[in-house]
């Protein structure tokens, strides 16, 4: 410890004052305290960060440039944020000084090719926003990754996101994200592949870069593909239990798989019987049964949508599914889809005064109701509460555990263990869509084995040899 204070204090001083010089500009460069705490953690984060020593406001690939140069010369590690929305430790300072590039700045839409359905963009532009700027300019296409409302483009292609959507439209792993630009380690600077649709001219070296956490390299511009904007409708239905409902879900979304019909479903959400309790406390007024819930999106033509909710209707009622109601216009599409959206800040109704710990993990569809019934067990033999949700249609499960000071700290790593190792046993992952960050990356080589483990480490040693690529993240102790 002594050894690394006397290496990096000096060091981190004489980084600073090379930022300085080389980005003059009042407000680029700063070690302002609060910026350096607002910068140590996302607004929503549930680990307690570190702070930053220095956060540099870049505005061009340029100044990345130089910020990494400076990174690597003085051996300051450096931890890339866009949207800040990042919910594991992603963005919390490594134990040495550091620095974070903040690029919430690099916020244009450098092109917008309707004919091709993709656009151009720098990587602190959110979702929300692109949409809103196409739906302005009367372009009827949009991007249908949906995380967390203010996350941007760098940090969804870096965390490998997906949302709600992702029953139709897939994962930020899938063929949305075209090409990156990305700062290296060595400072220079490569777009991994033109715009085309497809490309076969050699491995895919875009997705090496999705879901690497800012520890490859620091994304400046992306292309990415639109989807048509279609009409939707929301539906709900409720069942006696969990494992009624994921049936339901498991028996149509067989039949999207077969090619067979409900061709329209864009999103299957569960909302579990403790988190409708949620709604009602926050809610009263809405008097919802608290029963297991599925909220459902079509998307399509009016009689797509007709034909996927009679379908759907039918499936859930074989299943235990009442109460089976297709939203009639916008209002009550959009109250209902609300209710879902923030479902889970209404939970916080459930235990006044407790924080919300949210766990990310996903199986195979089928297996979603064995994992919900294991957590479910290991929650109540542990006296607490966690409301259960999630992407259903994708079998991405999520559980907010409500906690209470430090010392229930240990119950959520508890079940956060107990629910990750079941997970992987039902031929899971330890996260579906919120990414590795500090504290999963110990189940890594259980899930994917040792030998990916090392071949993923090998490529981050080769491409950033001094670990400065936000250090501490992704990769398992003692691997990077
Ligand atoms: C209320 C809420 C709901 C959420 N729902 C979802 C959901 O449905 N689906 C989902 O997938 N996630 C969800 N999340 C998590 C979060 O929104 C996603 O992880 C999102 O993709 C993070 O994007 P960001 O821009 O905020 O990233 P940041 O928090 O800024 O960064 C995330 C990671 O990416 C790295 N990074 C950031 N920018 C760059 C860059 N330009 N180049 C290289 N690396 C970079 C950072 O170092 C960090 O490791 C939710 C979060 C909240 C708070």
């Amino acid at each position: 410890m002594f050894a690394m204070h006397l290496i990096f204090i000096p060091l981190q001083e004489h980084a600073l004052q090379e930022l300085r010089r080389v980005l003059p500009e009042p407000g680029v460069v700063s070690t302002d305290p609060d910026e350096l705490w607002g910068y140590a953690q996302s607004v929503y984060t549930q680990l307690p960060g570190r702070p930053h020593s220095i956060v540099v406001h870049a505005r061009s690939t340029d100044d990345v440039v130089k910020v990494v140069n400076i990174s690597r010369r003085f051996l300051v590690p450096i931890v890339p944020c866009s949207g800040g929305t990042s919910l594991e430790g992603n963005l919390s300072a490594p134990e040495s000084p550091s620095i974070c590039i903040d690029l919430s700045g690099m916020d244009c839409i450098l092109e917008i090719n309707e004919a091709d359905a993709d656009v151009v963009l720098q990587p602190g532009v959110t979702w929300t926003r692109l949409n809103e700027i196409l739906k302005e300019k009367n372009i009827p296409l949009f991007f249908p990754l949906d995380p967390a409302p203010s996350a941007a483009i760098g940090g969804m292609i870096a965390t490998g996101c997906s949302g709600t959507n992702a029953v139709r439209y897939g994962t930020a792993r899938a063929e949305w994200i075209l090409n990156v630009t990305v700062v290296l380690p060595s400072g220079e600077v490569i777009k991994t592949r033109q715009r085309a649709r497809k490309s076969s001219a050699g491995f895919d070296l875009t997705k090496l870069f999705i879901g690497s956490e800012g520890t490859l390299g620091i994304i400046t511009e992306a292309t990415i593909r639109l989807a048509p904007l279609l009409p939707t409708r929301v539906a709900v239905v409720q069942f006696p239990d969990v494992r009624q409902a994921t049936e339901a879900v498991c028996d149509f979304m067989t039949q999207i798989d077969r090619g067979v019909r409900v061709h329209a479903t864009e999103c299957a959400e569960l909302l579990d019987s403790v988190l409708m309790k949620g709604l009602n406390m926050a809610s009263p007024d809405e008097g919802w049964s608290e029963k297991d819930t599925l909220f459902l999106k079509f998307q399509g033509s009016p009689s797509a949508i007709h034909e996927t909710s009679e379908v759907v209707k039918t499936v859930c009622g074989k299943h235990g599914g009442t109460g089976y109601r297709l939203a009639h216009g916008e209002t009550e599409a959009e109250k209902l889809w609300d209710l879902r959206r923030h479902a889970f800040l209404h939970a916080a109704a459930l235990r006044p005064g407790a924080r919300g710990w949210a766990m990310d993990v996903c199986v195979p569809v089928s297996k979603l109701p064995d994992l919900i019934y294991a957590a479910k067990e290991d929650i109540t033999a542990l006296n607490m509460i966690a409301p259960i949700g999630g992407h259903i249609g994708d079998g991405n499960f999520h559980a907010l555990v409500l906690y209470q000071g430090a010392e229930e700290m240990n119950l959520v790593e508890e079940i956060t263990s107990r629910i990750v190792h079941k997970a992987i046993a039902l031929g899971g992952t330890c996260t579906g869509e919120h990414g590795v960050g500090t504290r999963k990356r110990h189940f890594l080589p259980i899930e994917l084995g040792q030998g990916t483990v090392n071949v993923m480490t090998s490529i981050k040693r080769t491409i950033d040899p001094h670990n400065l690529f936000n250090p501490g993240k992704l990769y398992p102790d003692g691997h990077a």
